[in-house]
């Protein structure tokens, strides 16, 4: 199991599988309670009431209650443990976020596993065993996910339908390190850095979702937008917890929205390229957000440099400190 009994019933309502069942109910007396025949036993009149508020259900004709657990168990004819197996992909089948934390777990598993990974962290100065587990970063050697997640009842057409894999029917992200995105506290989506020769940035179908950790970082008074989530992992890791990571300089409305949520000072920490583009960005970004009542101030990293390169070469958090004391408005 890899979550708690009370997160599954929450995803999946005792009400919800139900109606999936086909059980047709009316509701009565009081709000959110419902009456229809017993699934259990037969019956021509209805004594099987659902309380969705407490996730119950009881019938007066057979004396059954319980919660979605027991009723699989006594529908099913299952143990326990097999009725939590059965739900469990019931609700993956049903939920693309679901089957999402489910390849998010499993390549958070391979990290270690894989020499060149465990590497190309250490290559970005990512070193805090305590922070790869916070930031759930993992590893997509490529051509063992699929098996896996079959392996666990999902199907290959929901696989498909959430981009992990290909229409070919190969693993989508392949020798990539792997972070997860989140929106609204659910996983959407999965963003891959390519360790090897293949396009650096990949993210499945849909959207990129919230800034990153917005839920924590939204409280600070002022915040440092990076645009990669090795800039944000270095700077979570010199002690820089109010950074957040648009994954890319172009942000979307959500995330736009996000940082006008109330009065704030943004740090634009972009990376100062050689074309320049990150600055034109970081710019661009600042005059929209100062149109919004947003403090917004650009942080000037040394030519050549993001965020990530100027803590590996050297830099530190005292230094990073005078560059955002140092920001221009
Ligand atoms: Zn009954």
């Amino acid at each position: 199991m890899g979550e708690g009994l009370e997160q599954l019933k929450q995803r999946l309502p005792l009400l919800d599988y139900l109606r999936q069942q086909n059980w047709t109910a009316r509701p009565v007396g009081r709000a959110g309670e419902f009456v229809g025949l017993c699934p259990l036993h037969a019956e021509t009149r209805p004594s099987f009431y659902v309380n969705a508020r407490r996730n119950l259900f009881y019938c007066h004709g057979c004396g059954q209650g319980g919660d979605l657990i027991r009723f699989v168990e006594l529908s099913q004819h299952l143990s326990f443990r097999q009725s939590l197996t059965y739900l469990e992909q019931l609700s993956a089948e049903a939920d693309p976020a679901a089957v999402l934390r489910q390849a998010s777990a499993f390549y958070q598993q391979q990290l270690d596993r894989y020499p060149e990974a465990s590497h190309y962290l250490e290559q970005r100065g990512v070193r805090d065993p305590a922070l790869i587990q916070e930031l759930q970063i993992g590893y997509a050697p490529g051509g063992r996910l699929r098996r896996h997640l079959l392996a666990q009842g999902c199907s290959l057409d929901l696989l498909r339908h959430t981009g992990l894999v290909n229409p070919q029917g190969h693993d989508t992200l392949y020798q990539r390190v792997v972070f997860p995105c989140c929106q609204d506290g659910r996983m959407v989506n999965l963003y891959g850095r390519s360790i090897g020769t293949a396009f650096a940035h990949r993210f499945l179908p849909g959207t990129k979702g919230d800034l990153f950790a917005w839920e924590s970082v939204r409280h600070f008074p002022s915040v440092i937008l990076v645009e990669g989530m090795f800039d944000l992992a270095v700077l979570w890791q010199a002690g820089f917890r109010h950074a957040t990571c648009s994954l890319g300089t172009h942000l979307t409305a959500d995330q736009f929205q996000q940082l006008c949520d109330r009065p704030r000072t943004v740090y634009l920490t972009f990376d100062v390229d050689a074309n320049g583009s990150g600055q034109q960005a970081a710019q661009a970004l600042s005059h929209r957000l100062r149109a919004q009542g947003i403090t917004a101030r650009r942080v000037l990293l040394p030519p050549g440099h993001d965020p990530n390169s100027f803590f590996v070469q050297g830099g530190d958090a005292r230094q990073f400190q005078s560059l955002l004391e140092a920001a221009p408005l």
